[in-house]
């Protein structure tokens, strides 16, 4: 079958993933840095996804208002939901609340939520549709294991979970998934993928999701690459035809290092 074209225009999309680090003081100070450099002719849409206690806090740093609810250039992103719309589900956040607060962006099905948590492809694939739901865009993650890698078996383990995680996603709500393919063994360990083996994996899963849709849909939809991305090594992701962003942790934590990797996919 012939690969999707890639000429369709994505802009690129680079998110922060500050995961369990900072405190309120931190996460302002990062915020304020980024935000402060961020210019005006950069393409790159830039999601900050600070803990879920200081979301507030970095949607006032990013100019989040009732009159202008989301960030444009700068967006706030959560780290995680919960699928139900309300209820008794103690220390929860739903995805409306999110949106109340000026998030445009969740992840979801991060490899440390998958592990830790024992999350599945169908828990994944209901907060990716209660994500859609209240409005916001989910950052939908998947990546194989190491073991899986050494077996040969990194695009079946891939290709299930993004199936799983899709399923009951509508055409027009596939356009505008983010996809961040981030190999488990890459990811806070410094071993960073090679551009080549990133780029294979994201081709796969833009021809898997033109078969589950279209190859008009596919060539729209955004994959970032996510794991051990440093300055130094997003160039080369970045020259990837199927590269459009990446999902930073660590690197996203220092304001002049997560702006290089912006720096890296401008065009
Ligand atoms: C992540 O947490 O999604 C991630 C990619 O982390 P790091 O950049 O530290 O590998």
């Amino acid at each position: 079958m012939a690969s999707v074209s890639v000429t369709s225009v994505r802009s690129p999309i680079v998110a922060g993933n500050w995961k369990m680090f900072l405190d309120r003081r931190g996460a302002i100070t990062l915020a304020q840095g980024i935000v402060s450099q961020v210019t005006d002719n950069n393409n790159v849409q830039l999601v900050l996804c600070p803990p879920s206690v200081y979301l507030d806090a970095v949607g006032n740093v990013i100019g989040i208002t009732q009159a202008k609810p989301f960030g444009e250039r700068v967006a706030l992103g959560a780290q995680n939901m919960n699928a139900a719309a309300n209820g008794a589900f103690t220390g929860e956040v739903a995805a409306s609340m999110l949106r109340d607060v000026g998030c445009r962006y969740v992840i979801v099905g991060h490899s440390e939520r998958r592990t830790l948590m024992g999350e599945t492809d169908q828990v994944v694939a209901a907060k990716t549709l209660a994500a859609f739901a209240a409005g916001l865009v989910p950052i939908v993650c998947v990546g194989e294991l190491l073991a899986d890698r050494e077996s040969g078996k990194t695009e079946e383990v891939v290709s299930a979970q993004v199936i799983g995680s899709l399923a009951g996603v509508s055409q027009a709500n596939l356009e505008t998934i983010v996809i961040a393919y981030e190999p488990v063994w890459a990811i806070g360990t410094g071993k960073v993928a090679t551009p080549e083996q990133a780029q294979e994996v994201h081709r796969f899963i833009r021809n898997l999701l033109g078969k589950l849709s279209s190859n008009e849909t596919a060539a729209k939809v955004r994959i970032q690459y996510g794991g051990s991305v440093k300055p130094d090594n997003a160039g080369s992701l970045a020259a990837q035809p199927d590269i459009d962003g990446a999902l930073v942790g660590g690197a996203s934590l220092k304001a002049d290092d997560f702006l290089l990797i912006v720096k890296a996919f401008q065009s």
